[in-house]
């Protein structure tokens, strides 16, 4: 079995084709998704989904690069990850890809999200881009991470040194590889896997972004982490089945979910 830690199936590209997605994941033993909230408009649509499908978890949060777009308070997130569908808080973090200028907005944004996470216990789904150095040091000053007192969370779809990925680690959270591992071109993030111990690796899609190989350029969805799966344990000359089993098992050992 594997599990999508990450997807946006409540995209209408993706919502109305709910049949055909879940039939996919059935075919290609992924069990479970993760629905990953940007903002707050399409926030009941993506609970919503995770209510009306018993295997589809949702999260709670507001994406950095959503700059025109109701800003949560601490309060708000609090009050809306009161369901036990809503597993997490994010997506959050900084892109300083995507954005420039003066983004301080971002900066708080992302701690009004780590002060939430911190109160509801809820594990954080970490954005970063171009921006690790600002990410990781407001994570810390934040409290963010199980040393601090805080949860722990992940680095999704990671695209970042081994450097960043080890003090992610260090700050008890996991590491999630997105289709972008299995592109050619990704040596560098390929030898990031390599080192990253399986117990702190989630894979995810990223759907509808990030198609992997061999579906790269079409329109990705959660069927298809199947193939980052078998990437990795390509990777790591490891049987599928381990690459299946633990990053599974990691995914409800974070999240606090009974398998
Ligand atoms: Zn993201
Ligand atoms: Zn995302």
């Amino acid at each position: 079995m594997f599990i999508d830690s990450h997807c946006h199936i409540n995209f209408p590209e993706l919502a109305a084709r709910m049949p055909e997605i879940l039939a996919k994941m059935a075919d290609n033993k992924v069990t479970h998704a993760l629905c990953v909230s940007v903002d707050l408009p399409d926030f009941p649509q993506v609970l919503a989904l995770a209510k009306e499908y018993p295997h589809i978890y949702a999260s709670v949060g507001v994406h950095p690069d959503y700059e025109d777009t109701p800003e949560p308070s601490v309060e708000q997130l609090v009050e809306l990850s009161n369901d036990p569908k809503i597993i997490a808080i994010g997506e959050t973090g900084l892109d300083y890809f995507r954005l420039q200028g003066d983004l301080e907005w971002q900066r708080e944004r992302f701690r009004t999200h780590i002060k939430a996470s911190r109160i509801t216990r809820k594990p954080l789904i970490i954005h970063t881009r171009a921006a690790s150095e600002d990410t990781i040091r407001i994570m810390r000053e934040e409290g963010a991470g199980t040393e601090a007192g805080g949860v722990a969370g992940v680095m999704h779809c990671f695209t970042e040194s081994l450097e960043v990925a080890r003090a992610a680690i260090d700050m008890g959270f996991y590491i999630s590889f997105s289709g972008i591992v299995t592109f050619k071109s990704a040596k560098d993030l390929q030898a990031v896997a390599l080192e990253v111990p399986l117990e702190r690796i989630l894979i995810e899609t990223d759907s509808p972004y990030l198609a992997p190989m061999p579906h790269r350029g079409k329109m990705n969805e959660p069927g298809f982490v199947a193939h980052v799966g078998e990437y990795i344990a390509k990777l790591k000359g490891i049987p599928v089945e381990q690459v299946a089993e633990q990053t599974s098992a990691n995914f409800f050992k974070l999240f606090n979910l009974v398998a």
